[in-house]
This record gives structure tokens, sequence and C-alpha cells, in this order.
């Protein structure tokens, strides 16, 4: 079976097309700049030269429709025909509650997914902008989303509830949501596997950190806790993005330095973290570069950061009673072997003990960083989320054919 996976942006339309079979990725690209000009097309597709193109694409539906021609062309597509496309799966951002798993779009999905701009004001419209193109250019096709908000739907309410007035939750669902659910659902069960071990048996600490980071405390395969919270700007400290602090200091900050709302929230989002206390990048690669250099904010900015995921990484094995496994992945977690050192040196406390030369190897592969003897067992698995959303897509899929024949209601797609 062939799967289209989308994950639509503002501005963007990133696509990757696997063949179920034998889940390869027969090609993958990206669309930029929707809406601007100069629009830049880049086309990957497997064995064959990298396409690149400039031109105005001012829509999403054009965008759709340019991956299309892309994936079919006689000269480095991987298609004869649109139609062998058999369904295309959305990365959607926040599922609210609504959503506890990935599911098959139809009108009553689109609608609840509309409910749930509030929540997610930049991310969920572009994602339905995208459903809505592949409908309009790809009619029939079904179409499936998976959110990265669903995976951490099993925390329990005293987890996810905010200390604050009840009529918040119950008027307008603040609460604590959790992201990057896809990837830390992957890791957890390859890492389970690598172990050796039932997830149900395991409890577990993932770290996934790219430029947005955000750790999970999974027991019995189910998140019992994450770091980010309503928005993704809770928990950890991020290439941009300030993480956790005391929140009078929003109040503070705008009454002393004339702030409006939208600053204090570009403030928070943009010009915080990494960036802020280096004054140098928020990319992980040039602040050790610096501090390697000597520079001293860069080195505050590095300390700041390992402190700040050394502290979750002991609340979450106090949540779990337990640690049994440690994972690392996304950008910096899968290529920062001085961040993993600096997080897992001073936590041999709870029985991790990190083999230094196996964490110095570079590598695309998942593998095991702590020593054989270490209690914990630390591990590297690098992320995909789109294979989770292809293979959610699939399942659902054969799940729906499974289900037609056994004389249920047809697809709806609407
Ligand atoms: P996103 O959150 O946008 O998906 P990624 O997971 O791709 O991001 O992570 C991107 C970040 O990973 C970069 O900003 C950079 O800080 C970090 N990174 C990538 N390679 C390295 C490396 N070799 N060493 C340290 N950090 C790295």
């Amino acid at each position: 079976m062939i799967i289209l996976v989308m994950n639509a942006g503002s501005s963007s339309l990133k696509y990757q097309l696997y063949n179920m079979k034998n889940e390869t990725v027969l090609a993958q690209g990206r669309v930029e700049r929707i809406g601007m000009e100069s629009s830049i097309v880049s086309h990957e597709p497997a064995g064959m030269p990298d396409v690149r193109h400039v031109s105005e694409i001012l829509d999403h539906n054009t965008a759709v429709r340019r991956v299309i021609d892309l994936l079919t062309h006689p000269e480095y597509g991987k298609l004869k025909s649109m139609d062998e496309i058999k369904a295309v799966g959305h990365r959607v951002v926040h599922g609210g509650e609504s959503f506890k798993e990935s599911t098959i779009v139809n009108e009553k999905v689109q609608l609840e997914i509309r409910q749930l701009f509030d929540l997610a004001p930049l991310h969920n419209p572009a994602a339905m902008m995208g459903i809505a193109a592949v409908e309009a250019n790809m009619p029939g096709v079904p179409q499936t989303v998976v959110f990265d908000t669903a995976f951490h739907q099993t925390m329990p309410r005293k987890a996810f509830l905010y200390p604050i007035p009840m009529a918040l939750y119950k008027r307008h669902k603040i609460r604590r949501y959790g992201f990057h659910g896809t990837s830390h659902d992957y890791v957890s069960r390859i890492a389970a596997e690598l172990i050796g071990k039932p997830l149900a048996e395991l409890k577990m600490v993932t770290c996934h950190i790219g430029n947005g980071a955000s750790c999970a405390a999974i027991k019995d395969g189910k998140s019992c806790d994450t770091s980010m919270g309503l928005t993704p700007l809770e928990g950890l400290m991020m290439g941009t993005r300030s993480g956790d602090l005391d929140p009078a200091i929003v109040p503070f900050a705008m009454f002393k330095e004339e702030l409006t709302l939208s600053d204090v929230n570009s403030m928070l989002n943009k010009h915080s973290g990494l960036q802020a206390i280096s004054g140098i990048s928020s990319d992980m690669r040039e602040i050790t570069e610096a501090m390697a250099e000597g520079d001293k904010q860069a080195t505050l900015a590095f300390d700041m950061y390992v402190y700040r995921l050394r502290k979750y990484i002991g609340a979450y094995t106090a949540v779990m009673n337990g640690l049994d496994a440690l994972v690392f992945t996304a950008g910096v977690g899968e290529n920062s072997a001085i961040v993993r050192q600096a997080v897992c040196e001073e936590l041999t406390f709870f029985g991790i003990e990190l083999d230094v030369e196996r964490n110095a190897v570079h590598s695309k592969e998942a593998r095991k960083i702590s020593t054989d003897a270490s209690r914990v067992e630390v591990w590297v698995v690098p992320t995909n989320e789109e294979l989770v959303i292809a293979q959610d897509t699939y399942h659902l899929m054969l799940n729906n054919q499974a289900k037609g024949s056994a004389g249920a209601e047809p697809l709806q797609n609407g």
C-alpha cells in the first residue's frame, strides 16, 4: 500500500511517500514559503538526484497539486498515477481531549479539529488547509489524522490539571496536553524492543530534545506525565523557548518593560531559551562550539539546559517510583554526545552509568550508551514521526477494509 504523509504548516508543506510493503520512503520533500514571493519546492526521490524549483505557490491547494505533479512526474516521479496513493496521513498538532488516538477523517472529525483552533491557532488551521487541499486534489482518497497530543491522553488528572480555578478547565479546557506524542510513543516502543522486555514492565523517561524539547514519563507503555503543557512552551529550556518559569514574571515584565501580550508571547517563544542566555544561537552545535572556545554565556546556557533536563528526569523517576530506561531522541538527543554525557554523569544516584566510548559513537542507528553493568539502560533512539503517521494510517486502512468487508458503514471521506 502506498501512503502519503503530510505535515502542513502555515507557510510550508512537508511530505513523505511510503511503500508500506517494506516501510520504505519512495520520495520526500517540502514546499516552503507558500503564499509568499518565490516559493521553494524541494523534492528528493529515493535513488535519484534531488529536484529544486522556485515558483509562485499561493496556497496549500496549489502546493498539494505541485506535490502530486512531482510524485507522478515522468522523469523524477515515483508513481505512474495519483491513483496509486491509497491514503494520506496528516500530522495534526492538537487533538485536545477529543482525540485519544489517530483516526480517519470524516466531517465530524474535521469539525472537532476546527473546534480546537483556539488551542493551537498556528498549527491546527494549517493542518486543516492540508486536509482540504488533499480533498480538492485527490477526491475520494481516504485521509487520516495523527495527533501530537494523543499519546499523552493517558495522563491521570493529577498530572494534567493545573492548580488553578477548575472553571478554567471546565469552560476552556485549560490543562496539560503535552506534545511530541508520536515521537515519545515511537522511541519508547523501539527502546523496549531493543531492551528485550515488554513495555508494560518498564519505567521509562524519554527525552525528545530538538528545537522544541519535551520529556515524558512512560510507565506500563503509557504516558503518565510530560513536560509540555497547554502549549509547547512549558517544561524544558529549548532553543528559543523559555520552558518553565514563575508565571508572575509575565505581568511583572509586562509592567516594567511596557510589553503587550503579543510582545511577551513572542519573547517567551522566540527570544528566550539557549538563544537568550548565550546571546549566540538557539542551535546546540553553535553553543557547544562557543563553549569549547571558552565563551562564558554559552557555557551558562549549556549548564542551564542540562540542569533543567536533569531536574525533569529526577522528577519523573520520583513520579514512577523508579526508572529502568532513559531514552534520548531528536536533533540534540540523537547527535550531541556532550549533552547526553553532562545529563547522565550526575545521575549516578539513580543507577545510571554512561559508557563514555559508546556515547561518543556517531550513528544513525538506535544504540545503547550505558555500560552493561548500569542498572538503568540509556539509549539513543532516532525518532521517526513520519513513519508512525504512515503506520497508523496503514493500520486504520486495514481495519476499515476489514470492517467494510464485514458489512460495516462505508468510509465517509467528508
Ligand atoms: P525540530 O524540533 O525542529 O524537529 P530537530 O529535532 O531536527 O528539530 O533538532 C534540531 C536541533 O538539533 C538543532 O537546532 C540543533 O540544535 C540540534 N542538533 C542537530 N545536530 C546536532 C549536533 N551534531 N550537535 C548538537 N546539536 C545538534
